[in-house]
């Protein structure tokens, strides 16, 4: 069976972990976080980053220090993980879900502003598929209204917009490091900080609303309570594993989008003649091969594939059930406008399997396999 994913496992992973517990050091914040939030500061030039234990978390993080109060809206669009929602919905907050592009299958940056009302206190873009939303006037907006703009990066690690690292252009920014993206710890995240002045709030925050990271840094002699918080902070073991990816991080990204090109390349004469649709890439992005999708005609055509390469030992998938019409989506959130394609082209899109170590012959398998299905040769 030719597998939808494999978690990364890249290098040293292992001799960092047994480092960690040799050191007896397994707990939160030790050299190996701190090596991972350095490696993230120096490599896009974020002001603050801070390991967590999910991307899921570092977004309710960002909702607390954005200060997300109960009937607050916040605008997303419905296309995207539950994670995006529900950090906003744990504080009371409406999301206000707007149509997406087509072509990019992000949020529609010119449907905003429609959607904006007195109670809007932010914005979140998803950058699908390591692919940028249109961020420059989604900030211009952001500007104009004064709201806060969290960007969910959980795809979009070491992928741009117009030279900036996805996650680092709006107010806060949130890496997945789920064993599904391109770097993994099995359950992780970061969170990326544009302004200093929100650094000290968010150590607090992350450690149990303690200042317990100003002593550790000999900055004060004891630690106590000192705000609302949480536990956002991951073990050393799963920081050990990061940093042994971190080590590798071209190495994977070229891999990957070795792949990608490929799949692109062998599949264009499909997309030639109409069959299929192929992702786009606009000029200002570089993406990170997050994933390889295609769309079909419609959900038809789209389950008859899936079937069909399944039958052939290809896993392919499909995600994310549009929010606003799941069961949780229509209870905390709304639509604003028309559903024109949010609907339509989710229920198009397959995604074929991509990972590190992806092999060329089993790319070449897997496109001859939807040739096949299409009776191209
Ligand atoms: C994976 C993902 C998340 C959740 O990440 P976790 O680290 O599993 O919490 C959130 N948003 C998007 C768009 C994702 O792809």
């Amino acid at each position: 069976m030719l597998y939808f994913n494999v978690p990364p496992h890249v290098g040293r992973e292992l001799d960092y972990i047994k480092e960690a517990v040799e050191k007896h050091k397994i707990c939160g914040d030790g050299e190996f976080t701190k090596r991972c939030n350095a490696w993230f500061e120096k490599q896009t030039g974020t002001k603050k980053c801070l390991l967590t234990t999910s991307c899921t978390h570092a977004t309710e993080l960002a909702a607390l220090l954005a200060d997300i109060k109960p009937g607050d809206e916040v605008i997303m669009p419905s296309y995207t993980f539950v994670s995006t929602a529900n950090a906003f919905v744990l504080r009371g907050a409406i999301p206000v879900f707007v149509d997406i592009r087509p072509d990019t299958m992000n949020i529609d940056e010119n449907l905003i502003e429609a959607a904006i009302t007195e109670k809007t206190k932010a914005i979140v873009p998803v950058h699908y598929a390591g692919v940028s939303c249109e961020m420059d006037k989604i900030l211009e907006i952001a500007e104009k209204y004064n709201l806060v703009v969290i960007e969910d990066a959980a795809q979009g690690m070491m992928a741009s917009y117009k030279g900036k690292a996805l996650g680092t252009i709006g107010d806060f920014g949130c890496y997945s490091f789920h064993e599904t993206k391109n770097y993994s710890m099995g359950e992780g995240g970061a969170l990326l900080i544009r302004d200093e002045k929100y650094a000290e709030e968010a150590e607090i925050i992350r450690e149990k609303g303690t200042n317990r990271s100003k002593y550790y840094r000999g900055q004060i002699d004891k630690y106590t309570w000192v705000n609302y918080g949480s536990s956002y902070l991951p073990s050393e073991l799963n920081a050990a594993y990061l940093a042994a990816q971190l080590d590798m991080a071209e190495e994977v990204n070229e891999d990957r989008l070795k792949s990608w090109r490929l799949y692109y390349e062998l599949l264009t004469p499909l997309k030639e003649a109409g069959k299929i649709e192929l992702p786009y890439v606009p000029e200002e992005c570089v993406h990170n091969a997050h994933m390889f999708y295609i769309k079909t005609k419609d959900i038809e055509e789209r389950t008859a594939l899936k079937t069909y390469l399944e039958e052939q030992d290809i896993m392919a998938v499909f995600h994310y059930i549009p929010l606003h019409s799941s069961q949780a989506g229509k209870k905390f959130g709304r639509f604003h406008g028309e559903d024109k394609y949010t609907t339509r082209e989710s229920e198009r899109l397959l995604r074929l399997p991509m990972y590190y170590g992806l092999k060329e012959t089993d790319v070449q398998y897997v496109a001859k396999t939807i040739k096949n299905f299409y009776g191209a040769n």
